[in-house]
C-alpha cells in the first residue's frame, strides 16, 4: 500500500465551513485539494494556511454547477495526481425569496449548484475511488432547511433534501466497497452565506442560543473521516444547537 497522504477534496473551500474543512482535514494527514469558484485570493490564503501548518495541498478551482467543467477539471486532477479517497461536498449557494416571487433563475441556480454539485462532482470521481480499494468517504453538506424548510428558501430546502435521499442510495451502492456516504445538516453557523440577518433575532430561534463555529461542523466532518467512523453510513448528523 502506498505511503503518500490520502487525496481528499473539499468543494467550497475558500472560506466559512468549506475552509475549516480543509483545515481539520489537513491536520488529520489528509493531501487536501481546496476547490473554489471565484475567491481565488482567499482560497491560496487557505493552502498557505496548511502548508504553515505543514500539510499538504493544492487548489483545484471550477464551478461545481457547471457539469463538462467540473468533469473535465477532475479527470485531469485523477489522471495527474491519483484518485480521491474521500471527498467533502461543500460548495453551496442561496437565493433566498418568498415562493411567489422566486424566479426560475435563482430557482436553477440553487439546484445547479446544491443538487447539480452532486452528480457534477461525485459522479466522475467514484470510479476511481472504488478502483483503490481502501474504502472511503464522502461527506454532504445539507442544512437544517432540508429536514425543517424555511420561510424563503423553497429552492435551498428543495436542494438540501435532495442531497439527503441522494446520500441515502449512494451509501447503500458504495457500502460494500467500504465507502461511507453521509449528510451533515447545520444549523445558523457564523459564516458569510448569513448575509446581513439580524445576529441577535437568530440567536432566539437556536435552543442553544447562540450561532454554530465552523470549526464545529469541521469537527465532525473530521470525525466522520476518521477510522473510528467507518460504520457510519447513510446518516444525516446534525450541528445545529438543538435546531432540528
Ligand atoms: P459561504 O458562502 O461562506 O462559502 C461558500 C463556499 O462555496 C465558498 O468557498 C464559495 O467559493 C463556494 N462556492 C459557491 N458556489 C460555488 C460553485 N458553483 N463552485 C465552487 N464553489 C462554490 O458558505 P458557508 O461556509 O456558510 O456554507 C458552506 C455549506 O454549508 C453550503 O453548502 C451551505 O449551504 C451549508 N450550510 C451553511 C449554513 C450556515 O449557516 N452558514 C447552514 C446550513 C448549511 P468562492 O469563494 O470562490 O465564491
Amino acid at each position: 500500500m502506498s505511503t503518500s497522504p490520502r487525496r481528499v477534496l473539499v468543494t467550497g473551500a475558500s472560506r466559512g465551513i468549506g475552509r475549516a474543512c480543509a483545515l481539520e482535514l489537513a491536520a488529520l494527514g489528509f493531501d487536501v485539494a481546496i476547490n473554489f469558484r471565484s475567491r481565488a485570493d482567499d482560497a491560496a490564503a487557505v493552502l498557505s494556511a496548511v502548508h504553515e501548518a505543514g500539510g499538504a495541498g493544492q487548489l483545484l478551482p471550477f464551478d461545481v454547477g457547471n457539469r463538462a467543467e467540473a468533469e473535465a477539471t477532475l479527470a485531469a486532477d485523477v489522471a495527474q495526481r491519483g484518485a480521491f479517497w474521500g471527498v467533502v461536498l461543500n460548495a453551496g449557494v442561496t437565493q433566498d425569496a418568498p415562493f411567489a416571487g422566486l424566479d426560475g433563475a435563482a430557482w436553477d441556480r440553487v439546484l445547479d449548484t446544491n443538487l447539480g454539485g452532486f452528480f457534477n462532482v461525485l459522479r466522475p470521481l467514484v470510479m476511481p475511488m472504488v478502483g483503490l480499494r481502501q474504502g472511503g468517504r464522502i461527506v454532504v453538506m445539507s442544512s437544517v432547511t432540508g429536514l425543517r424548510g424555511n420561510i424563503g428558501q423553497v429552492n435551498y430546502g428543495a436542494s438540501k433534501a435532495g442531497l439527503i435521499g441522494a446520500v441515502r442510495s449512494l451509501a447503500l451502492e458504495l457500502a460494500r466497497r467500504r465507502i461511507a456516504v453521509n449528510a451533515v445538516a447545520p444549523g445558523f453557523i457564523e459564516t458569510e452565506m448569513l448575509g446581513a440577518l439580524p445576529r441577535d433575532e437568530i440567536e432566539k430561534l437556536v435552543p442553544m442560543r447562540r450561532l454554530g463555529q465552523v470549526e464545529e461542523v469541521a469537527a465532525l466532518v473530521g470525525f466522520l473521516f476518521g477510522e473510528r467512523a467507518a460504520y457510519i453510513t447513510g446518516q444525516t448528523l446534525s450541528v445545529d444547537g438543538g435546531l432540528a
